[in-house]
């Protein structure tokens, strides 16, 4: 095992490959907050990439409601219950990530989904947590929540799929830090399908090899959003490239949110892959539950996210998501409105930071009618 720096963790790691990043990396921020569980991102995925025989029940884009939903079947409870204690003193993680705690003779702690986990892609969808059935809603205030969690491959800087697979056929690629698996040396041991730890990979019985998320490299390659950027009707997307925290750059968008803001965390980094999806957490969860899924640092995160009407920066650059089908790879503010720009500095996009509110009268004397849903 060699020896590499995982800055999510705060610490160095054993990884089965010794660290070579790529030259820029894809990452992503999803607000959490926005999302509307409407589940047009998994489409707009399937429809596209995944409607082929053997494919039926891959989801490389699903939404799930937390904390009940899951695809497959309880993906993170299981590896978490395997992981035992996971330990963090202040920003550091001093457990052992699923590559530390691998069992003897093997590269990644794992576990193999059977058919009936994939049963139900959308189970626990909309239940939420407390005693809704014994009265506790009834109560002010009230814990029940749920939240939806959409989930990509995150097209990790360590990825254990990478590391498990006994044939080399996944690669980072070094343009763009896409993961894939190269389909002509995929033999379907599905090694890859036991160490994602976010079950990413998905086995084709029919073809006979594994199949994950490509990050629409095809768009990526021509400046695009991929697809259930483009089509995410909630708007709480941002794809663009992130840099290592020591060279965090304020104009990218990615690096403003992850590193100088901190308001987007990974998901599960004690897991020490170092995904690249960040997500600005939902704001009425339990701080316990949300700092199991996102680390420690989620309770500032959560603070600066509710600061935000008093940050303009911040306020404006929130604004950006989903806002164009092009990769904002530069921002700044303007007055009150926001510019998005091309890699070279060219504007793809301007919005206002507050949109104009029309009120509409109570009652219309163009038309002589009252309208019942004004105050
Ligand atoms: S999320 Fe899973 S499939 Fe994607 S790169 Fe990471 S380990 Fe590999
Ligand atoms: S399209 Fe957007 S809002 Fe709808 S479920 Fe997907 S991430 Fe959420």
């Amino acid at each position: 095992m060699a020896r590499v720096n995982n800055w999510q963790i705060q610490r160095e790691m054993a990884y089965w490959y010794p660290e070579k990043r790529p030259r820029r990396q894809f990452a992503a921020v999803f607000d959490i907050n926005k999302c509307i569980g409407c589940q047009t991102c998994t489409l707009a995925c399937k429809t596209t990439w995944t409607s082929g025989k053997g494919q039926e029940y891959m989801l490389w884009n699903n939404v799930e409601s937390k904390p009940y939903g899951f695809y497959p079947l309880a993906w993170d409870l299981k590896l978490l219950q395997m992981m035992g204690t996971q330990r963090w003193v202040g920003n550091r993680y001093v457990g052992q990530t699923i590559f530390e705690a691998a069992p003897t003779a093997t590269r990644v702690m794992g576990w193999q989904p059977q058919e009936r986990d994939y049963a139900y892609p959308n189970v626990g969808e909309d239940d939420c947590a407390g005693m809704v059935d014994r009265g506790l809603g009834l109560h002010v205030p009230h814990m029940a929540w749920f939240f939806y969690l959409a989930r990509i491959c995150n097209h990790c800087t360590f990825p254990a799929c990478l590391a498990a697979c006994p044939r080399g056929s996944i690669y980072k690629r070094q343009e763009d830090g896409i993961v894939l698996i190269d389909q002509s040396r995929c033999h379907g041991y599905q090694e890859c399908v036991r160490a994602c730890p976010y079950k990413k990979t998905f086995f084709n019985p029919l073809g006979g090899t594994s199949e994950k998320c490509i990050g629409c490299y095809p768009k990526l390659e021509q400046g695009l959003q991929p697809q259930c950027f483009l089509n995410c009707i909630g708007k709480i997307r941002l794809a663009g490239w992130i840099n290592p925290p020591s060279q965090a750059d304020h104009e990218n968008p990615i690096d403003f949110l992850v590193h100088i803001k901190k308001v987007a965390k990974p998901l599960f980094p004690q897991f020490g892959l170092e995904p690249n999806v960040y997500y600005i957490p939902p704001v009425h969860v339990p701080i316990n539950f949300l700092r199991q899924m996102f680390g420690p640092g989620v309770e500032d995160a959560l603070k600066t996210y509710a600061q935000a009407h008093e940050d303009p920066d911040l306020q404006a650059l929130l604004c950006l998501l989903g806002c164009t089908e092009r990769i904002v790879a530069r921002w700044r503010r303007r007055g009150k409105t926001v510019v998005g720009a091309s890699e070279q500095g060219q504007e793809i996009v301007r919005v206002p930071i507050k949109e104009p509110v029309y009120i509409r009268p109570a009652f219309d004397e163009k038309y002589g009618i009252a309208r019942v849903n004004c105050p």
